[in-house]
């Protein structure tokens, strides 16, 4: 009797800590508060981003593995979404139901990508992100805040641009950020972001001649993911390390096509949230 009601308090007592968002005890150690809050002081004061006041200050509740999933699927003979309605992925929070879904449209022959992430614009603190490497959280972040940025906006603008605009501000206010406030993050920032673009550079290269079948692109792209495998860090691989498919290339199109003519578009002289806005005024839907 009495080990009954002690389990029934033990229960409530997880409930009601569970309820106020607290760290899950597994991984607030490794939470550097920190680099978290001048991150996210750089992104509203410095660059003025316009996020929400919650932006990563809670913990996502029921943190049981911290991770989406992004189910892609894409027609074998071309690349492009094999998904109702021209969607682009669906999104599921349980990994066993994404697999169960990715399954069914891998027996029918369609190329399939089950993407994983931590990151998403609901942006709450979990342990997955909390873990990663200091210049994965603060790419992280740049890139969460951007998108806010832009969705807060009254501006809409196409989802490609987006995520390559959010891309560019992340490797592009990163660098700023990194060169006053944590000179000591700057090699494996740079780092990270070569990785990333190399990825992006041979993915535009395969997508630009898929039509041609032009294996020799998709054998570079191959290794340019086996640079990811050995240099990257845990959030890169997270990101980018699946088998190549068309699914594959649908997702990462969305990111690569127009990263690197946004990134110029950031870069340079100037101020910088003048040429955010010019950058989304660019991209707007006509
Ligand atoms: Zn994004």
């Amino acid at each position: 009797m009495h080990s009954i009601h002690f389990k029934n308090v033990l229960l409530w007592l997880f409930l009601f800590v569970a309820g106020l968002g607290l760290p899950a005890q597994h991984c607030s150690e490794v939470y550097d508060t920190a680099l978290f809050q001048r991150t996210v002081n750089f992104i509203k004061s410095n660059l003025q981003l316009k996020v929400r006041d919650n932006f990563y200050m809670q913990w996502k509740p029921h943190d049981s593995d911290s991770m989406y999933y992004y189910l892609y699927v894409s027609k074998p003979d071309t690349i492009q979404t094999a998904l109702d309605g021209n969607r682009v992925f669906y999104y599921f929070t349980s990994a066993d139901t994404a697999a169960i879904q990715e399954q069914f449209y891998r027996e029918s022959g369609m190329h399939t990508l089950l993407y994983k992430t931590a990151g998403t614009s609901g942006a709450e603190l979990n342990c997955k992100l909390v873990g990663y490497p200091a210049e994965a959280i603060v790419f992280i972040l740049l890139h969460e805040a951007t998108h806010q940025h832009i969705r807060g906006s009254e501006t809409k603008i196409n989802y490609a641009f987006e995520e390559a605009m959010c891309d560019a501000v992340a490797v592009v206010a990163g660098r700023k950020y990194l060169r006053k406030a944590h000179p000591s993050l700057r090699k494996a920032f740079r780092l990270q972001t070569m990785v990333l673009e190399g990825v992006y550079k041979h993915s535009n290269n395969y997508i630009d001649g898929y039509a041609t079948f032009n294996s020799g692109l998709k054998i570079r792209l191959e290794k340019a993911l086996k640079t990811v495998e050995k240099n990257g860090n845990a959030f890169m691989k997270d990101r980018m390390l699946y088998p190549v498919n068309n699914a594959y290339l649908r997702r990462i199109s969305d990111y690569s096509v127009h990263y690197f003519r946004m990134k110029k578009l950031l870069g340079g002289k100037g101020d910088f949230s003048n040429k955010l806005h010019q950058a989304i005024e660019l991209s707007k839907i006509k």
